[in-house]
């Protein structure tokens, strides 16, 4: 094993980070039990955690780029040992070091689009709102009740940006007034500053903080659990609290409040995915389900391994930018689960879900290696897509 970094700057590098709950891993193997990489290959936490508490970590293997901070294992650790915190403090050297394995590579063109246009996804900072075409959806002004946030891929992908139409939609529906940003909103910098690189977090959500400031912004709301996730528990760290709210959560409040009324039907079978940073990071299991047991006729059924056991989609921590070969991604096993209990629509609301969800439909429908159960292969959907059409 060859070390780059001296092994007592590692333990330190850890400490710093909040990684000193290493030392309390007894070696149990629990977190490795549940961990979703040993359902498509072998890998272990319990390893990385037993060499960082040496200083022993091999700063070049893959392995410190796998985790998806999906937040299964500190769940299950009976000694409360931070391992996300730990392994994102590992990252943080490679990072300084510039030591990016190959399947990591992408970060780097990642990090440069999030420096010069303030999203990852090498688009122009100027196109931001080109997604709100013949909407007319206005620029926030203070006083507004609401800010959305799309975030970066709903604002810039093609998928995505349906999710955001919808929104705006529901929105507008329920008489909400509300603006969006557009080429003033930045990154959130969440998924970033889980591949280590905290400077680039830091300097995101300090241009998003004095923008909300500026603004006069009091109350987001989010359409990604990533952005919800950093606004509601890591902005907080530059002394801002602003009132953040994930859409689903919001679509409950208006349906409740009578602002929003469900009146078509939709009758199918669906099946709800909980993200991993709405639901085991933050807790919100019951809303979206709620919601999706008020569109008439709709039948929701859950799947193997759902709320706080969900099944990671694999695109958290980062690895929305990394290559995951075939046959280790986790969102093909997912939507087998789909498949398993004959759902016919897959909803979630997470763009990453979405993504990595749309790429595993047609990896399976197009004849992939995995076989398709009878039902054929789910749609995908965000929670937003089905109240569009039933509102
Ligand atoms: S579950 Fe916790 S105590 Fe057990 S091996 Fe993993 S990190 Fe260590
Ligand atoms: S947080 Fe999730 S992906 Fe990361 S090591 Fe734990 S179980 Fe595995």
């Amino acid at each position: 094993m060859e070390n780059v970094a001296d092994y007592k700057e590692i333990i330190e590098v850890i400490k710093a980070n909040g990684g000193e709950a290493f030392k309390r891993c007894y070696q149990c193997g629990l977190c490795d039990a549940v961990c979703p990489w040993n359902r498509v290959r072998d890998f272990s936490m319990r390893k990385i955690v037993r060499q960082a508490t040496f200083g022993m970590t091999d700063i070049e293997s893959e392995d410190l780029w796998r985790c998806t901070t999906c937040g299964i294992c500190p769940q299950a650790c009976p000694r409360d040992v931070k391992q996300i915190e730990s392994g994102v403090s590992l990252r943080r050297i490679a990072t300084e070091y510039g030591i990016f394995p190959t399947p990591v590579k992408p970060i780097r063109t990642v990090s440069a689009s999030l420096l010069g246009e303030g999203n990852p996804l090498n688009e122009e900072r100027k196109n931001r709102a080109n997604w709100t075409e013949g909407l007319n959806v206005k620029t926030f002004a203070e006083g507004m009740e609401v800010l959305y946030f799309p975030g970066c891929y709903l604002s810039y992908d093609p998928r995505l940006k349906k999710v955001a139409r919808a929104t705006a939609g529901i929105l507008k529906a329920a008489g909400v007034d509300f603006g969006i940003l557009g080429a003033k909103e930045s990154c959130c910098g969440e998924s970033i500053r889980k591949t280590g690189d905290e400077e680039l977090f830091r300097r995101l959500a300090r241009e998003n903080i004095k923008t909300f400031i500026d603004h006069g912004v009091k109350k987001i709301v989010v359409s990604s659990p990533h952005c919800y996730h950093t606004f509601k528990n890591e902005y907080p760290e530059f002394m801002v609290n602003f009132q953040v709210v994930h859409i689903s959560q919001y679509i409950f409040e208006l349906i409740d409040q009578g602002k929003l009324e469900l009146t078509k039907e939709y009758a199918k079978k669906i099946t709800y995915h909980d993200p991993c940073y709405l639901g085991r990071h933050n807790g919100v299991y019951d809303q979206p389900r709620e919601v999706l047991r008020r569109v008439p006729g709709l039948e929701l059924e859950e799947m193997p391994d759902s709320q706080a056991s969900s099944l990671c989609c694999g695109g958290g921590g980062g690895r929305i930018w990394m290559e995951t070969p075939k046959g280790e991604r986790f969102s093909d096993l997912r939507l087998e689960q789909a498949m398993g209990i004959g759902a016919e629509v897959l909803v979630t609301s997470c763009p990453y879900c979405i993504t990595n969800f749309e790429d595993s439909r047609l990896n399976l429908g197009d004849g992939g290696e995995t076989e398709i159960e009878e039902g054929g292969v789910p749609e995908i959907r965000d929670i937003t897509e089905i109240i569009q059409e039933v509102i």
